[in-house]
């Protein structure tokens, strides 16, 4: 079969970046190989680029479109909404009924405020946090990502040069240009330390421990036995609010999260991308002590387009679907096949590799011998080379992130995980017969 070209996307973005910085409208969009694609249409689990290709697809919008590229029940639910109105600046049906199934779905949820992105949820959840204790520190992570924003885009990358010692990593800000002042109360630790984090939130003037409670941004790694239970137990001795960033884990690793897998109920946590499928809803649920400041303890938080009505529907027809336990099962199956098959493909090829995560989302490290603990061990991870591998396999029709992350949705169904996997068994002889 011809492999894919995208030369028409290629000489897309470049005339676009004439108009639009690097062609794009997200940094984690920007560079990627062979070219940045531009898609004409998607459809279940499918991309249909500039270029005439069909791509089965794993970035599934970079996490959010668990239900598939097209579900008809969100797209229906979002369209009846469509002439009822759009944004009304005021309250709707629609939003008590999407907030009664995340308090149903996820443990920690007494109460849930409804927001627009990720980045600007996470903030809320620090807010309410420092609100609630009084005080002003956060302990936050290497290699864990919260958004893109200057009060917590520290350490979530640091080269290897910067970054410090284990015992007292340094904080590496993310970007030029960030404010300097909004890391001063912001602590990076080391994940997966049980030590380290409990000796630190002991002193008493820590507000807020967030992380990712399974880590999917450098690589995918799991907490280890006992880890978020220590966390857990010293945050409750402490006063101190524990947020668990399940922007990724959230309605995807199990109907309530990360929290319902992994059994550790955080005070707050944090949902975005497959809460509504593709629609711009974030969310921050928690305790009802700590969220009700919002109503009565002078905690602001604003937003426009917070719960506008047809995300709104789209969040409704969503949950409802995530709400069935045979929706997880199914593509717990599948992606363990997935993950399987990948394993055999390096090791009959002789390649190094760890698959690591749970089904609906795991990541490959390329060259790593078992599975990461930390950041730090991520950095072993051959990075060119699995490019290179991702580049062989869009040739062969497949997209995956270059940062070695796939996303499942439950329209990857058993033929389409045997492609998958045939691809990935070429791309690998290919990649090896280079060496
Ligand atoms: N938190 C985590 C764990 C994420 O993975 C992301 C985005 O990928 C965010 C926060 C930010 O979310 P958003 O891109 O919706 O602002």
């Amino acid at each position: 079969m011809k492999p894919c070209s995208f030369e028409r996307s290629k000489a897309r973005i470049h005339a676009a970046a004439g108009r639009m910085p690097g062609g794009v409208s997200s940094h984690f969009r920007f560079g990627v190989s062979p070219t940045p694609l531009v898609f004409r249409k998607a459809e279940g689990v499918h991309l249909h680029d500039l270029d005439g290709n069909r791509l089965i697809d794993y970035y599934m919008g970079l996490g959010p479109m668990i239900l598939g590229h097209t579900p008809a029940d969100v797209i229906d639910a979002a369209r009846r909404q469509l002439d009822q109105g759009l944004l009304y600046g005021g309250q709707s049906e629609l939003e008590f009924e999407a907030a009664r199934l995340v308090c149903e779905l996820v443990p920690c949820a007494e109460r849930v405020r409804f927001a627009s992105s990720g980045s600007e949820a996470v903030q809320l959840a620090l807010r309410l946090a420092r609100a609630a204790t009084g005080r002003g520190r956060v302990l936050k992570f290497e290699g864990h990502y919260h958004g893109w924003l200057d009060s917590v885009l520290w350490s979530v990358a640091p080269p290897p040069a910067a970054m410090g010692p284990e015992d007292h990593p340094a904080s590496c800000p993310g970007s030029a240009g960030q404010d300097p002042g909004a890391g001063r109360d912001v602590e990076v630790l080391s994940w997966n330390r049980p030590g380290q984090v409990v000796d630190r939130i002991a002193r008493g003037d820590v507000a807020a421990v967030i992380m990712e409670a399974a880590m999917f941004n450098s690589g995918a790694i799991l907490p280890l036995p006992g880890y978020l239970e220590a966390v857990r137990e010293a945050c409750t001795r402490t006063g101190t609010i524990l947020v668990f960033d399940e922007v990724i884990t959230g309605f995807r690793v199990a109907p309530g999260g990360a929290q319902e897998r992994l059994g550790v109920v955080p005070d707050l946590a944090v949902f975005a991308k497959a809460i509504a499928n593709g629609f711009p809803v974030a969310a921050v649920a928690g305790r009802g002590d700590v969220m009700d400041r919002l109503a009565t303890g002078g905690v602001v938080h604003g937003g426009t387009y917070n719960a506008q009505p047809v995300a709104m529907a789209a969040t409704v027809a969503t949950l409802k679907r995530l709400s069935a336990p045979q929706v997880h099962e199914a593509m717990e199956a599948r992606g363990r096949r997935l993950m399987a098959g990948f394993e055999a493909a390096f090791r009959d090829a002789g390649m190094t590799a760890t698959v690591t995560g749970f089904p609906q989302i795991f990541h490959v490290g390329l060259g790593l011998e078992k599975p990461p603990v930390n950041y730090r061990d991520t950095l072993a991870i051959d990075r060119a080379r699995y490019v290179r591998l991702t580049t062989a396999l869009l040739e062969r029709g497949v997209r995956a992130l270059e940062r070695g992350a796939w996303f499942l949705s439950t329209e990857h169904d058993d033929q389409v995980i045997d492609t998958t996997i045939e691809a990935m068994r070429d791309a690998v002889a290919a990649v090896a017969r280079e060496a």
